[in-house]
Order: structure tokens, then sequence, then C-alpha cells
């Protein structure tokens, strides 16, 4: 035999010795070539064999064998192409797709590709029985199952932090709203035993007096003349606190109206301040009054703007211990007039300066004071002024007295809008 049967025989024999025992059951026998005997279209290409062993009987040992070289050109560009495509995922192509699927030859080479841009592969498999020698590989486009797992992960994490985030931003949203449920809940219940207490003192001490007048139990005309002064000054400040209450209720219902007319705030500061003043020196202040002159009108509702001074008197003889001076200053601040009530009581922390405006809102009981109060004055002190165009101001410090500043924006001369009036016509 010539020398291609003798390479032909070896390779039957080398094919049938390598085979598995799970191919034992099959006819055919199939063997890969490290090197070329034949001819063929690539250049070196080894061939594939498919033997078929020849026997007489089906248990019998096989006496020769007939078979055939499969042409390599073909199978890498025809039958490869046609066989990957029609797999699942195997379709896809380019260098984004999902999928990539190889067939590697004997020295790790493409043989055929679905990816060019791929050289890394997750898997790898015999691609038996046929071609014995090659490899059938497959990984992800353009990433590693690792790659592919730790962004996944990375997706999962963020979303959960952004899950977590939500339901505890809902969670503290709802423990504020609680919070301030309960806050509101204790201050209007707080709120309505105040009040209470401040309607039924003066009432009381009005009723006392008023019969001990009645029935002449007076010892003399200087206490008789004490008692109409007390009935008088809790008559006074039953009025004040129903008036409170009632702007309170107007102004939160949106019913609240102002007269606003020209007016100069240091009359209306001297106005209720002579009505005040007896009270307020009979109770032992020293009060001192200081305006400076030439001030230009305001437009104002003169009762509302009482109320509001009266409400700041009332606090600061409420809030005063033992250094009883409230002054009282009137002034020209930029475009404002500045309305100044100063005392030398307890004081405010720094802490508290907005809070206090709040409606309901009184500085912690007990240690810091035992003085009753409805907590409105203030809130309607901010209101009213808030009406007028201006604001409020704080100043104050624990242990050295308070001093509040109502800010109404000044009326301009008539001289004045008279010139601005020209210029804007020129
Ligand atoms: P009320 O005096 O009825 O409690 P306000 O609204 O007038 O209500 O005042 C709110 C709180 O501000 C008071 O409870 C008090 O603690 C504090 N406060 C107001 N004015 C003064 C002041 N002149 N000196 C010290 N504390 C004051």
């Amino acid at each position: 035999p010539g020398s291609e049967v003798t390479q032909l025989i070896e390779q039957y024999d080398r094919a049938s010795a390598a085979r598995s025992p799970s191919e034992a059951n099959q006819e055919a026998i199939f063997g890969q070539a490290v090197c070329s005997i034949f001819q063929n279209s690539r250049a070196g290409a080894p061939p594939v064999y498919v033997f078929y062993p020849l026997r007489e009987g089906p248990e019998q040992a096989p006496f020769g064998f007939a078979g055939m070289a499969l042409d390599q050109s073909f199978i890498e560009r025809e039958f490869l192409p046609g066989l990957i495509s029609e797999s699942p995922g195997g379709a896809n192509r380019g260098p984004d797709s999902e999928l990539t699927l190889a067939v590697l030859d004997e020295n790790n080479k493409r043989v055929y590709s679905n990816n060019d841009a791929r050289n890394s592969y997750e898997v790898k498999t015999a691609f038996a029985p046929v071609f014995t020698k090659w490899q059938l590989a497959a990984g992800y486009g353009g990433t590693t199952i690792e790659a592919l797992a730790s962004d996944n992960f990375r997706k999962s994490l963020i979303l959960t932090f952004s899950v977590l985030l939500v339901l505890m931003l809902g969670i503290g949203l709802i423990l504020r709203a609680t919070a301030r449920e309960m806050r509101l809940a204790e201050t209007k219940s707080a709120f309505v035993a105040n009040v209470s207490h401040e309607l039924k003192t003066p009432l009381a001490l009005i009723r006392l007096f008023a019969e001990t007048l009645e029935l002449g139990r007076v010892e003399s005309e200087q206490k008789a003349e004490e008692d109409y002064r007390i009935i008088s000054n809790e008559s006074r400040r039953l009025t004040q606190l129903i008036d409170n209450l009632l702007d309170f209720s107007k102004t939160e219902a949106g019913r609240k109206e102002y007269h606003f007319v020209e007016a100069s705030l240091a009359q209306i500061v001297e106005d209720v301040l002579k009505t005040y003043r007896y009270q307020l020196v009979s109770s032992g202040f020293e009060l001192s009054l200081e305006v400076e002159r030439g001030l230009p009108p305001a437009s104002v509702d003169r009762d509302a703007l009482s109320q509001a001074l009266l409400n700041l008197l009332d606090n600061a003889v409420k809030y005063s211990g033992e250094e009883k001076k409230i002054a009282v200053r009137v002034q020209q601040r930029g475009p404002d007039i500045a309305l100044e009530v100063a005392d030398r009581g307890i004081g405010i922390p720094r802490s508290e300066h907005r809070k206090i405006f709040e409606k309901f809102y009184r500085v912690g009981t007990g240690l810091v004071h035992n003085t009753k109060g409805s907590g409105l004055g203030l809130a309607v002190v901010k209101h009213i002024v808030e009406a007028h165009g201006g604001h409020v101001l704080v100043e104050s410090r624990p242990g050295s007295g308070s001093r509040f500043t109502l800010l109404i924006p000044a009326l301009k001369p008539l001289i004045e809008c008279q010139k601005a009036d020209t210029r804007i016509r020129e």
C-alpha cells in the first residue's frame, strides 16, 4: 500500500483508539489529522475524516473501513456560520451582541466566530465528536460573567439603598408630623387651661372688690380708690385678653380687617401710655418715654397698633423680676419708624426668639417662669405689624431683659413725594 493509505490506516487506528466509551455505540468514527495528506483549499489545514468500520455482522470485528475526508473550507465558510446563526443567541452579531459563540482550532485560533471583537471566553467545550481537536467556546459580548455579576450587584445595591433612603425619609416625615401633632395637641390643651385661668382671675378679683365696695366695708377713701383701681385694671386686662382672642380667631379665619389712616405713631404711643402709666407706676414700675422730634407720619390702624403696644407692655410687666424698669422709645430708623419696648426682666434664650411669635407658644414653664398667659400676645403683635408692612425684632438674653422693636414704614413727606414725582415726569 502507498504512503497515503498507510497514513489513512494510521489515522483510522488513532481515531478508533481515541474514541471515548460514550461514543463506542456510534456507527461512524471521526478523526481529525494534525497535518494534511491531501491538497486542500486551505493550505496546510488538516482534514477531518469520517470512517465507517466494515463488519460482517453486528457483533463481528471490523475487517476494513470505508470513509471520507471533509472539506474544511466548506465547514468554516458555510457550515459553521449556518449552524451558529441557527442556534439560540448565535444570530447576534457585532461587538455589542450579548452572546458570542466561536469555534477554535487545535492551536486555539478562531476558525469561526459570530463576534469579531471577542477574544476571551467563559466556557469551552470539545467540538466532538466530529472535530475532536476543536473547541466550541462561548462568552458574553464585550464583558465577562464576573463583570456582569458585579455590575448587577452594584445596580441592585444602588436600588436597595434608594428604596431604603425613600423608606427612611418616609419614616422621618411621619415621625416629624406625629411629633408636631403631639406638640400642637399639648399646646392647645395648655392654651385652654391658661385662657380659663386668665379669664377667671380678673373676674374673681373684680367681683371681690366690687362686693367689698358695695357693702361699704372700705375703711378709708384711699382704700376705696385702690379697689376701684384694681377693678379698672382687671377689667382692662380682661378686655385685652378678649381682644387678643377675637383678633386671633379673625386672623385665623382670614376675616381680620384693618382701617389704615395717616397718623403720628408718637401720638398713639403717648395716648396708650397715658391710660396705662398710672397702673404701671402704682405696681412699682419706672416708666420712661423717649420720642424723637419731627417724625414723619405713618399709615396705621390706631386700634390694632395700640393693641400691639399694650401686648408688649403687658409682657414687659409680666416677665419683669426685681428690676421694674420699662423704657419706651419712638425714633426714625431708615425708612421706618421704630417703636421700642425694653424691660430688665427675665429675658428669653436665643433658641426661643423665633418660636415666641408662634401661636400658643410659651417659653418652657416651671424653671423659666410661672406666669400665666395665652401664648397669643406676640402672635397677634407679629400679625398686626406685618399687616402694616413692617416687622418685629427681638433682642434678649436670659437675665438681662428684652427689647422688642416694631418697625413700621413711615410715609414719605409730601414735598419729597412731589420731588420724586417731578423727577419721574422729567
Ligand atoms: P404669653 O405672654 O401669653 O405667654 P406671648 O405670645 O405674649 O404669650 O409670649 C410668648 C412667650 O414669650 C411668653 O410665654 C414668654 O415666655 C416670652 N416673652 C414674651 N415677652 C417677654 C418678655 N418681655 N420678657 C421675657 N419673656 C417674654
